[in-house]
């Protein structure tokens, strides 16, 4: 295999919308003629990342931030908006603030817009819709929609052609709902997941893919249940695995994530939320 890697990238999703990639995080901004819309900062792999992500815009447009959108409050996305903080508004859900606040971190401000329930941002004519994931009682994720260009971004959720997170990063049954949602209501063509491996962007059809293989966990769970073998146990990961493989098996990260899929899942519909993520 070549050793040749590339770091960083910078893509366009639809015209006026844009993806900037440093290794597996990505950023995503779209143009308006009064200023620019940035998602995420993703600057604790690589505290320059906001910066690369600055002159990347520099780089299509004249225009300045005027809005910093957080996708969420997990530190790998969330760090270093502070260079765009010259002319942009800091914007996240209402949950990502306590988290943000006891960071600390003077790279990272705390969102002054904050929102629980769908907000729409306006600039240069254009919307960007930002509704909350509402995944648990806790969960501060967002789906951001640019309606004008038909794309739209759920970073960690959505990532095509990878297995759910460790415990899952919510309640599947709200996981589900909402990625039907995605598929029946909101209207788009290019979904970003925030992530690059194996593919930065999907389509709905990566998003049914995704839902299913909430559905096929589930069954395969109920499977081993019903021929004896105890929540969680060896046995149980073991049958699950054989039973997900022909059609998951080579999703990223499936031998690693199973296991704790397999636990996440139990604990969620047993009103346990797993340790936070
Ligand atoms: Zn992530």
């Amino acid at each position: 295999m070549s050793a040749l890697e590339s770091l960083a990238e910078l893509v366009r999703f639809a015209p006026d919308v844009y993806g900037f990639r440093w290794v597996n995080h990505v950023a995503m901004f779209i143009v308006t003629d009064a200023g620019v819309v940035l998602v995420d900062a993703n600057g604790q792999v690589n505290p320059r990342t906001p910066h690369l992500i600055k002159e990347a815009i520099r780089s299509v447009t004249a225009q300045p931030v005027r809005y910093f959108v957080y996708s969420h409050s997990a530190f790998d996305h969330s760090t270093g908006g502070a260079v765009f903080a010259d002319t942009a508004k800091f914007v996240g859900h209402r949950n990502t603030v306590e988290p943000i606040k006891a960071a600390k971190d003077p790279t990272t401000p705390v969102p002054g817009i904050v929102f629980d329930a769908k907000t729409t941002l306006e600039l240069g004519g254009r919307r960007v819709d930002l509704y909350p994931a509402d995944l648990s009682a806790t969960d501060d994720y967002i789906v951001v929609h640019d309606p004008q260009s038909r794309v739209a971004m759920f970073v960690d959720l959505m990532q095509p052609r990878n297995v759910p997170f460790r415990t899952l990063l919510g309640h599947p049954d709200r996981i589900v709902e909402r990625l039907r949602w995605l598929e029946d209501t909101l209207q788009f063509d290019v979904i970003v997941s925030g992530h690059a491996t194996p593919q930065m962007s999907g389509t709905k059809q990566d998003v049914a893919e995704q839902r299913r293989y909430y559905g096929d966990l589930t069954d395969a769970i109920a499977t081993a249940r019903a021929a004896g073998l105890a929540d969680g146990s060896p046995e149980m990961v073991t049958l699950v695995r054989s039973v997900l493989h022909p059609k998951y098996g080579a999703w990223r990260r499936f031998d690693e994530f199973v296991k704790l899929n397999v636990e996440g899942m139990i604990a969620w519909r047993a009103g346990k939320a797993p340790a936070a993520h």
